[in-house]
């Protein structure tokens, strides 16, 4: 398969996607009359002209002014802003989504700041929590245990043949949320959308899956309208033999085609990990894109702090896949920096359900020993930073209020700036709240958090919360690794994007106390990080396209514009 953008452009291009440059391959007569009112692919509504209305065969079938595509953006916002809760706005915009593909990316890109909470966490948790009830249109592709033996033919029926990014997730750990069986297909969704909103990956280039190996939540089994399996969980060789179906069957439709996994349980978000990162073209973004927004974070964060990266100890709470991978990366981050291994990883200490990481415990799983220091048992918060002195504290656990006053006093009386993210989605999940986080330690902690806070104002001074969002991330890795059309991603590839993100932070964000960029920025964001990226690819011999002369101006090139095609 040629993975270029050339297979989508017509001659005379600009060299930019738009919507419909992937109607040659796919799509030889373009649908006429109500047809293509109804195909949300095609669709420019009330924005057709006069010609296009003649040509296609739309007359009469829609009211006569023709409206600019920023005046159909005014009438989606009027009536958004409508909306009495971000459900409703959720649904108002997949709504959008299913009649107007174009003027969807175009809204949403448009007001990032405002609609990447709805169409992303946290909104986007209520909307798994209730999706079967939402229930309007199918969206995204559907494999359950039913379908042993006809993965490869299944797909077949996607209606877009070039695919080169799928997000799946079996729907076991969604967010903080736990087990929501099939309903979690709106995490796919909603990340492949940004995806496209955020670095402009074409969105007829993505596809979401969602596998369906039945749920162990009760209240879905019994709930009527449940949309999913109603059967436990597959285990053990029946879920490795369908998940393996599934790799096989995408590697041979979509060869090339990056595939990331998304909100699997712990326990097979590593060992899916494990078993297909040296084979394929794949990464688990709960693990490494968590990482590498935390690591970009750190990196950012001593500028407000003033140390140097060999200087930090961090204190990671929740040893899953969120703690495990910042502890793998900042440790490969020290090295980088001239730590000796030893060293990097005796400045990672993880705390789980159980208390401090240390070597006497014996509950430990392998990933966790590789973190177990030499200290004795401590199950309290508080003590253990008493303990191990962290520079940096860092919640994942998925446990609310975790970060308790002591918990913040301490970190504040140990340190002058004291770097606190509360990474736990979505806000009910929080460690802390930003106000919590700036009040206890006088003003003087570096706050950052999963779901976004609003500005802290105590006393003359406000503060500007970050967002640790994966959304500044995955999306410029998955471009990079589309353009370098890379052939496996790595780890150097996540570091390389956390240095690209942490240079994005202006100086006006870090004198706000913000240690990630502004969301509206994050297009070139993406951009800055895809070319970290496939430089990465190219120096690790991982690329498969020859080295262009200039890696931003190729990928830029490449970044789909959410704009109207002529039909006439
Ligand atoms: P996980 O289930 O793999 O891990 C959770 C960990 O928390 C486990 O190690 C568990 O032992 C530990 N834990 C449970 N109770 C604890 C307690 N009282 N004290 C300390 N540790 C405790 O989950 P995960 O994928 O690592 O995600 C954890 C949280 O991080 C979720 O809320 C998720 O939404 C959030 N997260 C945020 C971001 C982000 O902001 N960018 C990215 C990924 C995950």
């Amino acid at each position: 398969m040629n993975l270029t953008a050339a297979t989508l452009e017509e001659p005379g291009s600009t060299g930019r996607h738009s919507a419909t440059e992937s109607l040659p391959p796919s799509t030889p007569v373009l649908p006429h009359g109500i047809r293509i009112l109804q195909n949300p692919a095609y669709n420019k509504g009330t924005a057709f002209t006069e010609a296009e209305r003649e040509a296609l065969g739309l007359h009469g079938l829609l009211p006569p002014q023709v409206f600019t595509p920023a005046e159909q953006v005014m009438r989606v916002m009027a009536n958004y802003r409508r909306k009495a809760s971000d459900i409703e706005r959720y649904i108002h915009l997949i709504s959008l989504l299913d009649r107007n593909e174009t003027l969807f990316y175009r809204v949403v890109t448009e007001h990032i700041e405002e609609m990447l909470p709805i169409i992303y966490t946290p909104t986007v948790g209520q909307a798994c929590q209730e999706y079967s009830t939402l229930f309007r249109r199918p969206r995204g592709f559907y494999i359950s245990a039913r379908d042993r033996g006809r993965i490869d033919a299944m797909l077949a029926n996607w209606p877009w043949p070039d695919v080169r990014v799928i997000v799946v997730t079996d729907g076991e750990r969604i967010l903080g949320l736990g087990d929501l069986g099939a309903q979690g297909m709106g995490i796919p969704v909603g990340k492949l959308a940004l995806y496209t909103v955020c670095a402009g990956v074409h969105p007829h280039f993505c596809l979401p899956v969602l596998l369906d190996v039945g749920t162990n939540n009760e209240a879905l089994l019994r709930d009527p309208l449940y949309t999913g399996l109603r059967q436990p969980r597959l285990r053990g060789g029946a879920y490795r033999e369908l998940v393996d179906e599934f790799v096989t069957a995408v590697q041979r439709r979509f060869p090339g085609a990056l595939l990331q996994f998304e909100d699997f349980a712990n326990a097979n978000a590593f060992a899916l990990l494990e078993a297909c990162r040296d084979r394929v073209c794949t990464f688990n973004d709960d693990i490494q894109g968590t990482a590498a927004v935390a690591l970009a974070g750190i990196h950012a964060a001593l500028r407000l702090t003033g140390g140097n990266l060999t200087d930090q100890t961090l204190l990671l709470c929740g040893a899953g896949e969120a703690g495990l991978g910042i502890a793998r990366l900042a440790v490969a981050a020290l090295q980088d920096a001239g730590l000796e291994p030893d060293t990097a990883r005796a400045r990672c200490w993880l705390f789980d359900s159980k208390g401090l990481v240390v070597q006497a415990r014996q509950d430990l799983s392998h990933a966790k020993r590789a973190f177990a220091h030499e200290r004795p048992l401590c199950s309290g918060l508080t003590s253990a930073v008493e303990t191990v002195r962290p520079t940096v504290l860092i919640g994942a656990a998925g446990v609310p209020r975790l970060f308790s006053q002591s918990v913040i006093t301490e970190m504040a009386r140990l340190n002058a700036r004291p770097v606190v993210f509360a990474l736990s989605n979505p806000t009910s999940k929080s460690e802390c709240t930003a106000e919590e986080a700036y009040g206890w330690s006088e003003g003087r902690a570096v706050f950052a958090s999963g779901s976004p806070f609003p500005a802290v104002t105590l006393g003359s001074r406000t503060w500007v919360p970050g967002q640790a969002n994966n959304a500044y991330v995955f999306p410029g890795v998955g471009l990079g690794v589309i353009a370098s059309q890379a052939a496996r991603v790595t780890d150097a590839m996540f570091h390389a994007a956390a240095r690209a993100l942490a240079a994005e932070v202006g100086e006006i964000d870090i004198e706000q106390g913000r240690v990630f960029p502004a969301l509206r920025r994050i297009r070139e964001v993406s951009l800055a990080i895809a070319v970290a990226v496939a430089e990465e690819a190219y120096r690790a011999g991982l690329a498969r396209v020859p080295c262009p002369a200039d890696w931003r101006q190729h990928i830029a090139a490449l970044m789909y514009e959410p704009t109207y095609p002529s039909y006439v």
